[in-house]
């Protein structure tokens, strides 16, 4: 994507040039039901401290008509490179400019889809990162705020949702025109316009004297899935929970939350105007731990409403600040707001987020939370485990070390000294250090400025009576990969050790200490001379961002009764730590089968239960020796269909393990019982087949070649909606011949017309575990291909291809190979070249793993 990158030493020096004043913005949105381009017209009003200098304004736009500076016409062929040229500036400066804007199928810039149930057309913006010169031309860097007025042209009869509070639209005819009162001063990646036929619900947040008008979006052919009342309840909680904590009144005028279609990200915190993705409107039944992620999106995107889009990151090298502390205000909200449905999401966090930090946090492009942002294509690939989860973990961390209530305090601060306005880092640990006393400077750099993750194991020595004789806790440094970024280095953790004795074949704790970890051996001498628990637990309450290993001893208690734990936070810690064991090679892929297998049946947290279920499929699928994989597969698949059966009729449990047993079925009658739950001739007690579950039943016969085309064009008749195509188009690219695949490759790579959510759909079918051979011959034709897709799609799109269509089923030296023949000659750009490099390394660490599990087989 040549000529839309802006680096932050050109950001810098247009903020040390330009202060923004505000903007007045005119889209002409009539066109909205043809495509094509819309008319954009941008007042902007803006003084220079060196009058005389240069500087630009950004664009991206098929065409521009006018420019004028100063009331001086410049000439609109100066528009080049995503930029305009602004020559010879004012003290105070009035800037015009007309240009013909896209309508967007990527979900970036103004994305406009219609939904094949009513034929209406539908509008929305998603701007973060750099995508608001998508729609109106702009200085794109998140220090430049200023106010937004925005007057916008649309059919008369639509509903029209910005920044600010939706006025009555006037005129009349085939369109109508709303004028937006300007919004407070906010940055351009924060505005936002979602205009069609939407339906809304609305209700008021109330607090003493303090309304606030809330509403909740969707298309009229999801409204019987909203369940406004249980979102509503979400959202006045963390109204009630963020302003007490953050002693700060909700900064905007209205909050309104819009689900819209085909949205890339889980949801966007454009300030007072939340776009979510429409999925979180369930068509079918889901379990709980799908309501409980979308309290916690929304929850998270609440909280950015002050930290985000109330104070704001100078640039985006903070931007891992800005999530992470959104995502550790979504985690604490649930744990602690009064009348949560989800006081366990710390047990959440750990078995999702820490998850994806460690994942990220060992592959070559892993970088320290403090990454270096040069430039925008730095940040748009930067959405990263890193910069979400690790970021929260180690927050959660900070927060154990200054303790909660001197972090509030300080948070508290930080609101009232920069409200409306941008900072860095050291603004925040400024404000905790003068609220704690604690001197975080050290802290900062053992934690924000080195990478990888440290691994704590417990070194237990008994004496002849089976006491402890000596209590050691050992910190590795982390094991980097090569060419990773960042210092190895031993941290400073704040744990809690924790102790569990077998009770009734119940794990129970019976002792808990909290100490600090530090340097490469930490003596604990209280608790020598105690009787040797069952298992002992490192990091318990997981307070730290850290590799736990169990000893020897407790490994074996936690191996036979890992469902044993009476709470779900220890036994989530103990699955990470054996996925985690698993990924590293320390234990085989069918010992983790085995581990799975006997554990997955007592464990309760639903969310738990689907993490270990896609866990062992990517163990059977990568980790185990191709040799043995089938064995494997047909264990996991009987066992599925096992406690398919024997789940509580309706239950979470029985939804969660009929979608498990779907994409594993193999045997002619595992796949009869699947094609029979299809057709209704086979029932299960309690289980609905309903929409979703019809189309996961379809896409494994479709994959398995029990399905024809046939069968899905019957499927699409029945769910004739946009999620119906996108299931329709991943069922076909997931059968079983070579003519699906080269049509389904030639759709995505040969062709930019799919949308961003049916490319997905086809990517997704095309990649298919049983189908190896078959896709063999498209690993050469990825590495001919991926190049040219970089420089000709968008950054959404390319990504998707990217990393999806990456030949990583292909566990083999070969393909090590061929990916270091194109890395060394193809001179990809850093943000391809980080991408496929961290593919490779899923190839490596599979291999490895695969060595283990043949070597463990062969044990036996
Ligand atoms: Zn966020």
């Amino acid at each position: 994507m040549p000529g839309t990158n802006l680096t932050r030493d050109e950001a810098r020096t247009r903020a040390d040039l330009i202060r923004v004043d505000a903007y007045d913005i005119e889209l002409d949105l009539g066109s909205a039901r043809e495509g094509g381009t819309f008319r954009s017209t941008t007042v902007v009003r803006f003084s220079a401290t060196t009058p005389g200098a240069d500087s630009f304004i950004d664009l991206v736009a098929p065409s521009v008509e006018e420019i004028t500076l100063n009331g001086t016409a410049l000439d609109p062929a100066s528009f080049a490179d995503s930029r305009i040229p602004l020559p010879g500036l004012a003290a105070e400066n009035e800037l015009r400019v007309v240009a013909n804007c896209a309508y967007s199928n990527t979900g970036e810039g103004l994305h406009r889809f219609v939904d094949p149930v009513d034929g209406e057309t539908y509008l929305y913006t998603q701007f973060e990162v750099p995508d608001a010169r998508r729609v109106y031309a702009n200085f794109e860097q998140p220090d430049l705020k200023a106010t937004f007025r925005f007057t916008v042209t649309a059919p008369t009869g639509w509903v029209v949702v910005s920044n600010s509070p939706t006025p009555e639209p006037v005129g009349e005819g085939a369109t109508q025109v709303w004028e937006f009162e300007p919004t407070g001063r906010i940055s351009s990646y924060i505005t936002a316009l979602v205009a069609g036929p939407y339906v809304g619900v609305f209700d008021t947040y109330e607090n003493g004297e303090q309304r606030v008008p809330l509403a909740v979006y969707c298309r009229p052919s999801l409204r019987e899935f909203l369940d406004a009342e249980a979102i509503f309840e979400v959202t006045k909680q963390g109204f009630d929970y963020f302003q007490a904590k953050f002693d700060f009144p909700y900064p905007f005028p209205k909050y309104d939350q819009l689900f819209v279609p085909e949205f890339n990200a889980g949801a966007m915190e454009n300030a007072g105007a939340v776009t979510l993705r429409d999925q979180y409107v369930f068509r079918s039944k889901v379990t709980d731990a799908a309501y409980e992620a979308r309290a916690a999106t929304i929850l998270h995107e609440l909280a950015h409403m002050w930290f985000g889009d109330l104070v704001t990151m100078e640039w985006w090298n903070d931007l891992w600040l800005n999530e992470s502390f959104a995502t550790f205000a979504e985690a604490v909200c649930q744990a602690e707001a009064p009348g949560s449905k989800w006081p366990q999401s710390w047990t959440t966090f750990a078995n999702q987020m820490k998850t994806w930090a460690y994942r990220q946090d060992q592959l070559p492009s892993t970088h320290p939370i403090m990454a270096e942002i040069n430039d925008l294509e730095d940040v748009q690939v930067n959405f990263d485990g890193i910069t979400y989860a690790k970021g929260a973990s180690v927050l959660k961390q900070l927060v154990a070390y200054v303790g909660q209530d001197a972090f509030f305090e300080g948070v508290r601060a930080y609101f009232k000294r920069h409200a409306w306005g941008n900072t860095r880092l050291s603004d925040l640990l400024g404000a905790l250090e003068e609220a704690s006393g604690r001197d975080l400077k050290a802290w900062s750099k053992s934690w924000l400025e080195t990478a990888g993750i440290n691994v704590l194991r417990p070194s237990v020595v008994l004496n002849t009576d089976g006491e402890i004789e000596s209590f050691t806790v050992l910190q590795e440094a982390p094991a980097l990969p090569a060419g990773a970024k960042g210092e190895a280095v031993l941290r400073p953790h704040r744990i809690a050790i924790g102790f569990y004795e077998l009770v009734d074949g119940s794990l129970v704790r019976t002792d808990r200490i909290e100490l600090d970890v530090d340097g490469p051996r930490t003596e604990v001498p209280e608790l020598v001379g105690r009787h040797r628990p069952a298992v002992v637990l490192l990091n318990d309450d997981d307070l730290s961002y850290a590799k736990i290993r169990l000893d020897e001893d407790s490994m074996a208690v936690v191996t036979e009764h890992l469902g044993g734990f009476t709470e779900s936070l220890p036994r989530a810690l103990c699955w990470a730590s054996a996925w985690d064991m698993t990924r590293d090679g320390e234990l085989a892929a069918r010992d983790y089968l085995s581990l799975a297998l006997s554990g997955i049946g007592r464990e309760s947290d639903i969310g738990v239960v689907q993490s270990v279920q896609r866990q062992v499929k990517l163990a059977l699928d990568s980790y185990t020796d191709p040799d043995w994989r089938e064995q494997g597969l047909l264990r996991w698949a009987a066992a599925a269909e096992e406690h398919l059966r024997a789940a509580a009729p309706g239950s979470d449990h029985q939804l969660a393990w009929a979608r498990t047993f779907a994409s594993v079925a193999r045997t002619d009658a595992q796949l009869d019982l699947l094609a029979g739950l299809l057709d209704g001739s086979v029932e299960l007690k309690g289980l609905a087949v309903d929409t979703e579950l019809r189309w996961a039943l379809l896409a494994r016969l479709s994959a398995t070649g029990r399905a024809d085309e046939a069968a899905i064009v019957a499927e699409l008749e029945r769910d004739n909606t946009a999620a119906g195509q996108e299931h329709a188009a991943s069922c076909r690219s997931a059968r079983p011949t070579a003519e699906a695949k080269a049509a389904a490759w030639a759709s995505v790579v040969e062709s930019d017309k799919l949308t961003n959510y049916v490319q997905e759909a086809v990517i997704a079918g095309f990649q298919q575990s049983d189908q190896r051979e078959l896709l063999a011959p498209y690993a050469e034709k990825y590495f001919a291909a991926v190049k040219g897709i970089w420089e000709t799609r968008s950054h959404e799109i390319s990504q998707q291809i990217i990393v999806g269509l990456y030949p990583a089923l292909q566990v083999s030296q070969e393909t090590l190979a061929a990916t270091d023949a194109w890395l060394a000659s193809a001179e990809p750009a850093p943000a391809l070249r980080r991408q496929v490099v961290e593919s490779r390394a899923g190839i490596e660490r599979a291999l490895k793993a695969q060595a283990v599990d043949k070597a463990a087989g062969a044990a036996r």
